[in-house]
């Protein structure tokens, strides 16, 4: 069956037609077949370099010879056990190693649940109620952060969700990236705020990257009032590089979030951080956190290949650097919007000057990028089909591909 033929048939199966809304591509979908390396094989038989990557959990492009023959070696073994296994000994040992603040880790099975539960922890730890996000900061599809998110929800325009309730919405301040001193102005007039909670770089509108100092003072603000500092790298988590944001802009956290990466390309998420906190989690302490799928050995096996190999290879980061880089001075000439890149993060923007928040993030000419994505995709490059989803690089994109990104961005742009 050809891609607009599922869609009609799944539209009568899924609440549009999708599993989750930014897939809901107009006027429908094409639907993949299989992948490999870097590229996507579509069911009507069309080849796309691909730079969603899954929305990131790709950095080794898909079906990567080391994370499938960990993930098959472990199926023979099974693949559930509702028991501990020594799995998460080796996961928990490296995420642990690579990251100073995180003394303690507990496994979920996405990145919304380990926002949730950090979220949940700040408040048992510090007793306080209120929390603290980034405008257009997404952090998951849960209540306490569906409030002026990114992602799907900036996309089709409907930041807040119908469902959630005002009361427990009236709980979730929100900050301007970049912006101390609204952060500091909130604090002064709030002294029940439990966490501020922040991607380190804005991934799921940007990539928004920090402003020089931004992370440390947000460091030393939450500090002085006693505020726990939640970061979520759930996208910059080994794609900043190993240690994450953490190392990269060296700022320590209190809890740390994480997800995509760390579980290969199968579903995970975690959250950890300072031992004092973490001994509050169930059953070493009183803040209830729970799950069926947490910690399952198919994702440990392919998030421990996955970050050993990450290990073992660290010049990927590099290259991943330079490949973006080279895609950005095809961009650069363009003379429309601006190029934002963070090492295999990347961006056009259809504003002049590289966006410093969500409301500058908002003033792109949303038009303009359709048109831009409609002929990357033509081009044979699929990108993430939003202004406001950042893309993304693999190590399994050849020097042609990125050659073919880099051509197809320079005559997209000029078109
Ligand atoms: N936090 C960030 C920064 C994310 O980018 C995402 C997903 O894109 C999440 C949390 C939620 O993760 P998941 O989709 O695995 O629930």
């Amino acid at each position: 069956m050809k891609s607009s033929d599922l869609f009609s048939r799944a539209k009568t199966l899924m609440p549009g037609g999708v599993s989750s809304p930014v897939r809901a591509i107009k006027p429908y979908p094409f639907y993949v077949g299989r992948a490999a390396g870097s590229h996507l094989t579509t069911v009507d038989g069309e080849d796309l370099i691909d730079c969603c990557l899954g929305y990131g959990p790709l950095i080794l492009g898909h079906a990567h010879p080391t994370i499938r023959e960990a993930i098959e070696r472990q199926l023979e073994k099974g693949w559930l056990y509702g028991t501990p296994t020594p799995l998460e000994l080796d996961l928990a040992g490296v995420i642990t190693g690579d990251h100073p603040a995180v003394d303690m880790v507990r496994f979920v099975s996405s990145g919304s649940e380990a926002t949730m539960a950090a979220i949940r922890l700040a408040r048992g730890y510090t007793g306080k109620q209120d929390i603290i996000k980034i405008e257009g900061g997404f952090h998951g599809a849960h209540d306490a952060v569906l409030v002026k998110a990114g992602s799907g929800a900036t996309t089709l325009g409907v930041p807040d969700s119908a469902g959630v309730l005002a009361d427990l919405v009236a709980h979730t301040r929100q900050a301007p990236y970049n912006d101390t001193e609204a952060l500091e102005a909130l604090l002064a007039k709030n002294d029940d705020v439990a966490a501020f909670i922040l991607e380190p770089v804005m991934g799921n509108v940007g990539p928004v990257l920090p402003d020089d100092g931004y992370l440390a003072d947000v460091r030393e603000i939450t500090a002085a009032h006693d505020v726990l500092l939640i970061l979520d790298e759930v996208i910059t988590g080994y794609r900043a590089g190993i240690g994450g944001a953490e190392v990269l802009y060296d700022v320590k956290p209190d809890l740390a979030t994480f997800g995509k990466i760390i579980g290969g390309g199968l579903p995970i998420g975690a959250f950890g951080g300072r031992r004092e906190i973490m001994e509050l989690v169930a059953p070493a302490g009183p803040v209830y956190q729970a799950g069926t799928f947490s910690g399952n050995p198919a994702s440990l096996a392919a998030g421990y290949a996955a970050l050993r190999y990450l290990h073992e290879h660290p010049e990927i980061y590099r290259r991943l650097d330079e490949a973006t880089r080279a895609i950005g001075e095809a961009a650069a000439d363009a003379g429309k919007g601006t190029f934002v890149r963070m090492g295999s993060l990347f961006k056009h923007f259809f504003r002049s000057e590289p966006p410093r928040d969500y409301r500058e993030v908002k003033e792109c000419d949303t038009e303009a990028f359709s048109r831009f994505w409609k002929a990357m995709l033509e081009a044979g490059v699929f990108l993430p089909p939003s202004q406001f989803e950042t893309n993304f690089l693999s190590a399994a994109h050849t020097d042609q591909d990125i050659e073919q990104i880099a051509d197809a961005y320079g005559s997209c742009l000029f078109a």
